[in-house]
């Protein structure tokens, strides 16, 4: 590790934790990744020096705190490469963004012999939306499949589009296997036939520039813990003149025009989408992870955690029994095993006991789990803060309690 990385290290205080005597080695960031203090120190901020409702006041707080929260509207804007901050939607992570348009796309465009694309490895946040519209318009859900490898099936993709589907639906990077999908080629499949797509960002944000236009989607969706920020806020992506034509979401505050009992009219965009009072706290907070992201330069980060991810494969193929799911050649660092015959739970459980914490179970992703015909993997997934000796430390121990195991 570089004295560069050292530095890195030492903006995250959680990093310094001990767990049971062993110093925290975090390798769960598919999951979640830790806060550097900028972040910390940006929610204290608003809570200490700004808290106010936003859009709505008139006095000193609440005119700083909706200037600080549009601000960062833009610099989502700038982030993500759309045209417009008409088309950033702050909602509370991917799921709630996902939901948004199934609700409301759903409603506006999804009717009784209909069709949704989604993909076999999609997280459960990226399947049940779809199904619950599918259910509700009488529509049909359509799987795009995916090989022994973990890489999706772009050849079975024309015959599952026709006149009848609505929408595909797809994730960026597979929590589960890792694999980049290339969803530029998806979407302009899909915009052959004027079928619109939606992206679930959810672990691609953090480990690559993201351009949404040059994607050519028309929705994406992602969640700020997931990139250094806080719980509680994510973003919806959409194209202007879709969200333009989408009916509300949710009712309430900020998301109206006029009211009278005869007739509501709908505020513009965004707007229009973020009923109630929003999370401020949190997205000025997100502000400050992107500013963490930005000065630490995507490029560093994805190069890092390649590294990272290269080092860990080539250590894990030589413990005995060790298996790895999903190999697909463009994937992020994040890997999934199983050990021997071992119960995932019961390799985290040991894992942890070593200081070493790993995520188990179906990761949200029971169909990628029936594709194997396994009950779960272990997942050891990479930011940026993570070294050289704690890919060590993981080795290490899997060779400690492989025999325990066995
Ligand atoms: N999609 C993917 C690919 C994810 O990894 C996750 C989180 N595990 C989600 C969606 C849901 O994200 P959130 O829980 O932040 O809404």
């Amino acid at each position: 590790m570089t004295q560069s990385n050292d530095t890195l290290r030492q903006q995250f205080p959680i990093l310094n934790t001990t767990v049971y005597g062993h110093p925290l080695v975090y390798l769960d960031n598919a999951a979640t990744t830790q806060k550097p203090q900028s972040v910390i120190d940006a929610l204290c901020q608003y809570y200490t020096q700004l808290n106010s409702n936003i859009h709505r006041g008139t006095h000193y707080l609440a005119s700083k705190a909706t200037e600080q929260y549009e601000a960062v509207r833009e610099r989502v804007r700038r982030f993500i490469g759309a045209r417009s901050t008409h088309e950033i939607i702050f909602t509370r992570g991917t799921t709630e963004s996902i939901n948004l348009v199934a609700s409301s796309f759903g409603r506006y465009r999804l009717r009784e012999g209909d069709e949704i694309v989604v993909s076999a490895m999609e997280h459960h946040s990226n399947i049940v939306p779809w199904q619950l519209a599918c259910e509700q318009a009488g529509a049909t859900l359509r799987v795009i499949p995916f090989s022994e490898e973990g890489v999706l099936d772009l050849g079975a993709l024309p015959a599952l589009l026709n006149e009848h589907t609505r929408l595909v639906a797809v994730g960026h990077v597979s929590n589960t296997l890792g694999t980049i999908n290339p969803v530029a080629e998806i979407t302009a499949m899909a915009h052959c036939h004027g079928i619109p797509v939606l992206v679930d960002g959810a672990q691609a944000v953090a480990h690559m520039a993201v351009d949404v236009q040059e994607i050519g989607c028309d929705f994406y969706c992602f969640s700020g813990h997931k990139m250094y920020g806080p719980m509680g806020v994510g973003v919806l992506y959409g194209r202007e003149e879709l969200l333009e034509q989408m009916p509300p979401y949710q009712g309430g505050g900020e998301m109206i025009k006029d009211v009278t009992f005869e007739r509501t009219t709908y505020n513009d965009l965004p707007f229009r989408f973020e009923a109630g009072t929003p999370s401020v706290g949190d997205v000025l907070a997100l502000g400050a992870a992107l500013d963490f992201m930005e000065q630490t330069g995507l490029d560093t980060l994805a190069q890092h955690e390649e590294h990272l991810l290269h080092y860990a494969i080539e250590r894990l193929q030589h413990i005995d029994g060790l298996r790895i799911i999903g190999q697909a050649p463009h994937k992020t660092s994040v890997i999934s095993f199983l050990l021997g015959n071992a119960h995932p739970y019961d390799v985290g459980t040991l894992l942890d006991k070593l200081g070493i914490a790993v995520r188990t179970g179906h990761h949200c992703t029971q169909p990628i789990m029936d594709h194997y015909g396994i009950p779960g993997t272990v997942r050891a997934s990479f930011a940026i803060y993570n070294t050289i000796a704690e890919v060590d430390a993981l080795v290490d121990a899997l060779q400690r309690i492989a025999p325990m195991l066995a």
